[in-house]
């Protein structure tokens, strides 16, 4: 569950941004301090932080987000001005009316208008891994079902094996290059091996041409890549990613041609296809 918001606010007009994107602790107070009428945020861990000045309109206590306690936010107009949220394209502003509240699920983005500003709020949606207490591991993203699921790596290989159209994952003992020339002994059509590279790290072993992507970059045959915290594979749409325990967690990219990790980057680009990050529908994947 999140504890946090993604927060930006641009004037209404001209639209010169006052905050570029912040993460921020819940709860959250938008409001006016001193006599300057400094725009002020004071978020859940103690931080403040200030944007512009010569906002009479807005009310010393605003606007609060809060956690909504399953995983999504609840956004409480206290103004004295109001605050509207801003529907789809072509339709008019909604007021939320003084005392009242929008519910946003987790993975929502929202804009609100409200004394000449716009403040854009985005509830972060995560998804958790079982820790497995390795400190390395792989994540699979399955698909089909949507769940994350952690593979353990403590002396053990993972296979992708093709099965007609299909694809298996098989488990096998060693180091990614001896499961590799096992599983090949006995007939297996492998089109990855993932696993110890022997040398304390992991690596990535292809199969087969044109299959398997490493970071979005097609591999060869016989092709061996180190697997850092947060590298992709991308087996015919399956997705497994590396993940260290400890430093945690990564940035899902939702473009749905790339899916790929990020470090820590809200409200920056993918450094892959240069898609926004932190757009309420990014990810976090937490291990
Ligand atoms: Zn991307």
């Amino acid at each position: 569950m999140s504890d946090d918001v993604e927060l930006s606010i641009r004037e209404v007009t001209g639209g010169s941004v006052l905050l570029a994107t912040e993460t921020l602790r819940l709860p959250i107070e938008i409001g006016r301090f001193g006599a300057d009428n400094v725009g002020r945020i004071s978020a859940g861990d103690g931080r403040v932080v200030h944007f512009g000045e010569g906002y009479g309109t807005l009310s010393r206590q605003h606007l609060t987000i809060t956690p909504s306690g399953d995983g999504g936010l609840v956004v409480t107009d206290l103004s004295s001005n109001g605050v509207a949220q801003i529907g789809q394209e072509g339709s008019p502003p909604v007021p939320i009316g003084r005392g009242g509240t929008v519910r946003m699920a987790a993975g929502a983005m929202r804009a609100f208008e409200t004394v000449g500003l716009r403040v854009t709020v985005c509830s972060p949606k995560e998804a958790q891994v079982d820790a497995i207490g390795q400190p390395l591991h792989l994540v699979y993203d399955s698909s089909s079902t949507g769940r994350l699921k952690a593979l353990d790596l403590d002396g053990v290989s993972i296979a992708l094996v093709a099965s007609g159209s299909e694809v298996l994952m098989r488990r096998r003992k060693g180091r990614a290059a001896q499961a590799l020339e096992d599983a090949r002994g006995e007939g297996a059509q492998v089109l990855v091996m993932i696993g110890p590279d022997g040398a304390g790290g992991v690596e990535a072993i292809c199969g087969m041409s044109d299959e398997v992507s490493h970071n979005r970059r097609m591999l060869d045959a016989g092709e061996a890549v180190p697997m850092d915290h947060l590298a992709t594979l991308d087996i015919r749409g399956q997705l497994l990613r590396i993940m260290s325990a400890e430093e945690g967690k990564g940035l899902s990219c939702t473009n749905a041609e790339c899916r790929q990790l990020n470090p820590y980057l809200p409200g920056e680009n993918c450094r892959y296809c240069g898609q926004r990050l932190g757009d309420g529908t990014s990810y976090w994947v937490h291990s």
